[in-house]
């Protein structure tokens, strides 16, 4: 391997380490700006839990408290339909963007106070009535009681999403290196400062490193002394059929939603458990999800069963994102920990990522999401 991340001139190089969601969406936009890319990553692209997602752009579902996460997810959903037709665009493929919001329905007198609590600070977002949201939604189960409707809460397909982003940054110039696990961050003695990369196959040396190793991303930050508070969250999902469609919007309640895709199936989902890096979708807990999500939509009982899957979330324990840069490792920058919201976070991540690598004023105020609040942890 060459010791050199590009052969482009004069272009600033970058390496982004993973190629999940967030790894491909920096790349994008990195190439975009000017930088000569190479992405790298273990296994194939888009393998983990960017492609076991259900592809939610669930700003308003996802949110339980108003402030900086709040705004920074609005970000991402209002980049969202302009980035993906780009990427459609550049591609030539389809990222299945659905514009139809999301019926969250409570089904329990606990989770019907909750959604109302809600309404004092969420933006586009109106009570429904039972009545109502059977209108809206006629196979509903008769005993929900009400609840939110999300108009702006819209999904895409994430293995769709996958192959247009692939395809969008291979005609963008990225270099792209599967198969290539990262072993760790090569730094410059005395500063600290990154300076590339050690892989299987080689060191490989770059002007910026991109953190994007999702669940994976301790292990790399452990020899720099900073011991990242990240754990594997496992989900599992099912996908189902019905001979007619059963609804329009994304159904979601505590616990379980069911997404109804382009294709005329729906991704029910999922499960939270932390179980190391297993990902192996097990029998007793598809067999709940599926009760769950018949006791939503009672038609769903005897849907046809399409495939089942798990994938690990990349968790971490304030449930906030490592985001920006830390002044002990200069030339590095994170971009992972996305959590439940991976998917909607990646144009405000990936557009965020390319204003650090040029040194611009960054979209969103990152003092929230700063590594250094490991740092601190690691510390004490
Ligand atoms: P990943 O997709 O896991 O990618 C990280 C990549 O880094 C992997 O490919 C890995 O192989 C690679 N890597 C790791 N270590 C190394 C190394 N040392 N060297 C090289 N490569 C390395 N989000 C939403 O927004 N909406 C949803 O509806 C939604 N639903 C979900 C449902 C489920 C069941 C799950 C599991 C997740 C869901 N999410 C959803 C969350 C979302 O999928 C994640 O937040 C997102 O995929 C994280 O992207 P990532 O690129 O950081 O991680």
């Amino acid at each position: 391997m060459s010791t050199d991340s590009s052969h482009s001139g004069n272009k600033p190089t970058v390496i982004i380490v993973g190629g999940g969601i967030i790894g491909c969406s920096a790349a994008y936009e990195l190439s975009k700006a000017g930088f000569a890319c190479t992405l790298i990553e273990k296994g194939a692209l888009n393998q983990e839990a960017s492609t076991a997602a259900a592809g939610m752009l669930g700003a308003q579902s996802e949110t339980h408290q108003p402030g900086p996460y709040y705004e920074l997810c609005r970000l991402s959903q209002q980049l969202y339909r302009a980035w993906t037709d780009e990427l459609e665009q550049v591609s030539g493929l389809t990222g299945q963007y659905v514009a139809e919001g999301i019926v969250r329905a409570a089904l329990t007198e606990e989770d019907e106070a909750e959604l109302r609590g809600r309404l004092s600070w969420i933006r586009d977002a109106e009570w429904v009535q039972p009545a109502e949201m059977l209108k809206l939604e006629p196979e509903l189960t008769a005993a929900v009681r009400g609840g939110l409707y999300l108009p702006a809460d819209h999904h895409v397909h994430p293995v769709w999403l996958a192959k247009t982003l692939q395809a969008a940054i291979a005609r963008q110039g990225c270099t792209i290196r599967e198969w290539t696990p990262v072993i760790r961050l090569l730094t410059e003695p005395g500063s600290g400062r990154i300076r590339g990369i050690q892989t299987s196959e080689g060191p490989l040396y770059a002007d910026l490193v991109v953190l994007a190793a999702g669940a994976w991303s301790p292990a790399l930050t452990e020899p720099l002394g900073l011991s990242l508070p990240m754990f594997p969250v496992k989900g599992q999902c099912i996908s189902l059929k019905t001979e007619a469609p059963l609804i329009r919007s994304t159904v979601f309640t505590k616990g379980c939603y069911v997404v109804p895709k382009r294709d005329g199936s729906y991704i029910v989902g999922a499960t939270q458990t932390e179980a190391g890096f297993d990902k192996r979708p097990t029998a007793k807990v598809i067999g709940e999800l599926h009760a769950k999500a018949a006791a939503l939509l009672p038609r769903l009982a005897d849907a046809e069963f399409v495939s089942t899957w798990a994938g690990l979330r990349p968790g971490t324990r304030d449930a906030l994102p490592f985001l920006g840069t830390w002044d002990a490792a200069p030339g590095l920058i994170f971009a992972t920990g996305h959590y439940r919201n991976g998917i909607l976070l990646a144009p405000a991540t990936a557009r965020i990522v390319s204003e650090l690598a040029q040194g611009r004023p960054t979209s969103a105020d990152l003092a929230p999401f700063t590594p250094a609040r490991a740092a601190a942890d690691t510390a004490a």
